[in-house]
């Protein structure tokens, strides 16, 4: 006996001809949500061209059902308010598995009156977005069921299912959960963000998260020549086409060779760059001398300078106690770090020295750098000559 013909849908498409195309219409969300809902209308990091952004608001409307200034005002909010009891999803407040398996209940219960009036702005309010997205919000969805079912039958209904898990288990799920919680970190941001792996594919890149929250309004997620981001390439793609202009892709600055000298200039520059400049004093600076006392230290020292680098280096907020105990101890017993850690606090302190229209941030920096000098550390002279180098581009790039 056969099974009847409907069983395989009206078309009677192979199983293998429903995963290619589950990944084709889960690919194209995954593309709407992070290029068009995060980086454009939660960052504003990129222009798209209209015809674009209307083919991404119907696809999300017939595949996740989400409203464009739901989705916006909850993210901006997160960014405003990450990792305290206002966030609307961070696993170091709710846990990582409830984020992870409910992320969509969090989205829903952030959605209010309240945080779509402060966090809202610039998102669509057009006829379409009147009468027919937010109106008829399950509508598409069930459109995508009939077509699943159509396409493939009784396979259809695991289609539609996997199709419907992807956005609230990877982009409410991992990225809100995982990407608050594992990972590495290349920058030092004020928050827990962590880039989840090196390689944005599956999520299109928003596995990139510590870099994102580094430089939220960066088109561009990937920072380190290893790293790779999908949803960048799209972008390029698009502006090949004419249909996209990113507008920031991170700090942009030159370092000029011989220049020798602290000016506003520099400044600016290292101003613009401080994550990356604190990024480096950790690699160049804290890293080398920590492992040089290591190498010298006893075995109840080496104890105490085990991921000591990390911990020096970590940001202010994220310190737990008993990290907290261990820096002291550190600090009371190798007088080279401790140096090493309170110039590192100094510098950090620098950044926020931003009144008196820039002077009395030259001065503060100034005094960093000969206080640094002043030390004799020569991992510490080398990296504020490194510094001095630094200048604003003459032509300021917007794109790389
Ligand atoms: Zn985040
Ligand atoms: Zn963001």
């Amino acid at each position: 006996m056969s099974l009847p013909d409907w069983w395989y849908g009206v078309l009677g498409f192979s199983p293998w001809v429903a995963i290619v195309y589950t990944l084709i219409t889960t690919h194209i969300t995954i593309v709407s949500v992070t290029v068009y809902l995060h980086r454009f209308s939660a960052h504003r990091a990129l222009e798209l061209h209209p015809g674009l952004q209307h083919f991404f608001r119907f696809w999300l409307w017939l595949t996740t059902g989400m409203v464009t200034v739901e989705w916006t005002a909850i993210h901006r909010k997160h960014h405003v308010t990450t990792e305290t009891d206002d966030d609307p999803h961070s696993p170091r407040i709710h846990g990582l598995r409830a984020i992870l398996f409910r992320g969509t209940e969090f989205y829903r219960a952030g959605a209010t009156a309240d945080t779509i009036d402060s966090y809202g702005k610039g998102t669509p309010s057009d006829w379409l977005e009147k009468n027919v997205y937010s109106r008829f919000l399950f509508t598409g969805i069930v459109t995508v069921l009939i077509v699943d079912i159509a396409l493939f039958g009784t396979i259809g209904i695991v289609v539609f299912g996997v199709q419907m898990l992807w956005i609230p288990f990877f982009a409410a799920g991992v990225i809100n959960g995982v990407g608050h919680y594992w990972g590495y970190r290349n920058f030092e941001c004020p928050d827990a963000a962590t880039n989840i792996v090196p390689w944005g594919i599956l999520i299109g890149g928003e596995e990139l998260h510590n870099n994102h929250h580094t430089y939220p309004n960066s088109a561009k997620l990937s920072v380190r020549p290893w790293e790779f981001d999908l949803g960048w390439l799209w972008i390029r793609c698009f502006q090949s086409l004419g249909l996209a202009t990113p507008l920031y892709t991170g700090p942009v600055v030159e370092k000029v060779d011989g220049k020798n000298q602290i000016d506003m200039d520099t400044t600016w520059a290292v101003l613009n760059d401080r994550f990356e400049v604190m990024a480096r004093y950790a690699e160049a600076v804290v890293g080398p001398l920590v492992e040089e006392e290591y190498r010298r230290a006893d075995r109840a020292t080496r104890q105490i300078l085990k991921r000591a680098k990390s911990i020096l280096c970590r940001e202010e907020t994220l310190i737990q106690e008993s990290e907290r105990l261990r820096i002291e101890h550190i600090v009371d017993n190798i007088p080279v770090l401790a140096t090493i850690y309170e110039m590192r606090v100094e510098l950090q302190a620098v950044w926020s020295k931003r009144g008196g229209g820039g002077e009395e941030l030259l001065t503060a920096f100034r005094e960093w750098c000969s206080n640094a000098e002043a030390t004799g550390i020569q991992a510490l002279g080398d990296f504020v000559e490194e510094l001095k180098s630094y200048s604003i581009p003459t032509i300021a790039a917007t794109t790389s």
